[in-house]
């Protein structure tokens, strides 16, 4: 019979539990959790520690899972989009982007997106389904893999990944308990030990679900904002038609997050829609007294997409009209676009059936 369990799915807790439920005292579970997430773990065999005995019980009745063999696609820039086969058949994309001191992965959290943005190419492919905990945090280790083994005169950034952003595929906040099973994962000490402060989660803006999430995760926060009136917000994310802007920045108000910690707003520049001077005054006014961060995201342009990048001037005069108001503001540039890794750009075009 195939093990059904994969250990990758449980929390420390959670993983002591289990073993209790097998009759093994505790420290067998932290035991194991120590192991699963070293580089080249993945037989039981490997761990040394655990008797002979209980290394069979494991073997009988759980599995470790592990992303092998991922499609590879090299922007000129340097990023790598990864193409992960899942059990079923699909396919989930992640993306490496290095710069000389870090390596960014953004990680998705779905296969698809029923969030249906506009400028999103992922919202256009619908959605299949919620990524497990273990198809989450197995991205990050098939690539540390990936840096491990790659040459070192491939290498841009350092031979690790550094920081972790949920901005691939999916919204992270409709898939809640999974995430928070990864994230658990991601900066356990004996797991994968990324501090929480190099971890971001973004949405699109589910607002009853922020308060779970910062009450069980201290990890960053982005907002996907990109509008300041409901009527542009409801054209350009459906989800602002449930939780207009309104609600949503009142649960970021009340947002339960570390002192000193504050929410980065992502607001991607559409030429003609939401980047006026006027509009940039407004996104001023709304984030009053929010401790925040603002990334500014001129579009990343599609053939498929109706949308347009503002010009360079228009995004450096609406950066200016927020430093003035003494906002802290970065214009993030886009990365990967030749290869469909960029934001927005993730469609899984390697699906099965998917025609590219
Ligand atoms: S922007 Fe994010 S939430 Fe919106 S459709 Fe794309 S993946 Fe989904």
């Amino acid at each position: 019979m195939t093990p059904q369990t994969d250990l990758k799915n449980y929390t420390l807790e959670g993983l002591v539990r289990f073993v209790e439920g097998l009759g093994q005292p505790a420290f067998r579970g932290r035991q194991i959790m120590s192991w699963l997430y070293r580089p080249g773990i993945t037989e039981f065999d490997q761990m040394t520690d655990i008797a002979k005995k209980f290394r069979e019980i494991l073997k009988e009745k759980t599995f470790i899972s592990n992303f092998t063999d991922p499609i590879l696609e090299r922007s000129q820039d340097g990023c790598i989009k990864f193409g992960f086969h899942l059990e079923d058949g699909s396919i989930v994309e992640s993306v490496l982007i290095p710069e000389e001191d870090r390596n960014t992965l953004c990680l998705s959290s779905q296969v698809g997106c029923a969030m249906n943005c506009s400028f999103c190419l992922t919202g256009t492919m619908g959605f299949a389904r919620n990524l497990t905990p273990a198809e989450m945090v197995n991205q990050v280790c098939a690539v540390r893999d990936f840096l491990l083994a790659e040459p070192a005169e491939n290498l841009i950034g350092p031979r690790e990944v550094t920081n972790l952003v949920f901005m691939g595929m999916g919204e992270p906040l409709n898939n809640l308990d999974n995430l928070l099973t990864a994230l658990s994962i991601l900066t356990e000490p004996k797991g994968l030990d990324f501090t929480k402060r190099k971890v971001t989660v973004s949405t699109c803006g589910i607002a009853p679900k922020l308060k779970k999430l910062g009450e069980n995760s201290t990890v960053n926060l982005a907002i996907s904002l990109h509008a300041v009136d409901d009527a542009t917000r409801d054209l350009l994310m459906p989800v602002n038609t449930r939780y207009p802007l309104d609600v949503l920045l009142e649960a970021c108000r009340t947002y339960p997050m570390p002192k000193r910690r504050r929410i980065m707003f992502e607001y991607i520049l559409l030429k003609g829609i939401n980047d006026s001077d006027e509009q940039a005054y407004e996104l001023a006014r709304k984030l009053h007294k929010i401790p925040c961060k603002i990334n500014l995201l001129p579009y990343n342009e599609s053939p498929l997409l109706p949308y347009r990048s503002p010009t360079p001037e228009r995004v450096l005069a609406f950066q200016k009209i927020l430093l003035d108001k003494h906002f802290s503001v970065f214009i993030r540039t886009s990365r990967g676009s030749d290869i469909s890794a960029a934001c927005g750009q993730l469609a899984g075009k390697n699906q099965p059936g998917k025609s590219s």
